[in-house]
């Protein structure tokens, strides 16, 4: 499985892709238009940025029966998939520190399956959706449950800058329909889930949204996260897993 990175090495950033041991330099963003260069790096030599720069980052609430349960935010499954979006400012790479924000009190976890969009698309049927997605990547959709609820919509709870840990890097397209999501916190299992128990399918997400907005190259889609959601403290390891992909560490500070 392929797998595309974003690092930061002594002559600067770039992207790439793992091969053979080494990381090959790419053009650019491999969602988006690049070709291999003739640059190799050592993978003990980089550090490992967010594989994405999305133009938009469109999650989906509420995608888990599960978690529908353990939610205040609903007391049934929404009847159509349940759109909100984080900035793309919130995007924070593996490695990188959450930060919990003064004004919040609750700053919770949400391990969950991204999408990464390879072409522009409008209007897609859900048979052809999955030729829009370039590949996957695990996400942690951070959320401050306490302003989740206070506000009423999510915009400021789901927005904070690292509320959207991304990584380790982006596979190419792999079969999603059955893989083990996990999170631990501090190494302790807390949410254990396979992506065939989302209420609503990746193609039809790909579709239904592309039906609200034009989604571009790069684009991020968050699936939703099962149940199991927990605060996280300062001082506390956060770890999202999924099967095929890899995973995604980082601190909270
Ligand atoms: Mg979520």
């Amino acid at each position: 499985m392929e797998r595309y990175i974003r690092f930061e090495a002594p002559e600067g950033e770039g992207w790439g892709i793992f091969k053979d041991g080494k990381i090959v330099g790419l053009s650019g963003n491999p969602a988006v238009q690049s070709e291999e260069t003739n640059r190799y790096y050592e993978p003990s030599g980089v550090r490992l940025l967010a594989p994405v720069q999305p133009s938009k980052i469109i999650c989906i609430g509420l995608n888990y029966k599960e978690h529908v349960k353990e939610s205040q935010s609903a007391d049934k499954a929404p009847e159509e998939p349940l759109l909100f979006s984080k900035p793309p400012s919130a995007v924070l790479g593996p490695g990188g520190r959450i930060v919990r924000p003064p004004m919040a009190e609750r700053v919770d976890y949400e391990g969950e399956l991204g999408v990464v969009i390879g072409r522009q698309c409008k209007n897609v049927a859900e048979i052809e959706s999955e030729d829009y997605i370039f590949g996957f990547t695990c996400v942690n959709d951070v959320t401050a449950r306490d302003l989740q609820r206070k506000d009423g919509q999510w915009t400021r709870a789901k927005g904070f800058d690292t509320f959207c840990p991304v990584g380790p890097w982006v596979t190419g397209r792999l079969n999603y329909e059955d893989l083990l999501i996990e999170t631990y916190l501090n190494g302790e299992l807390k949410q254990s889930a396979r992506t065939s128990m989302m209420i609503f399918r990746i193609p039809r997400l790909v579709s239904f949204i592309s039906k609200v907005m034009t989604l571009y190259p790069g684009d991020l889609i968050c699936t939703g996260t099962p149940s199991g959601i927990n605060p996280m403290q300062a001082g506390d390891r956060v770890e999202i897993r999924i099967e095929g992909i890899g995973s995604l560490v980082n601190d909270v500070i």
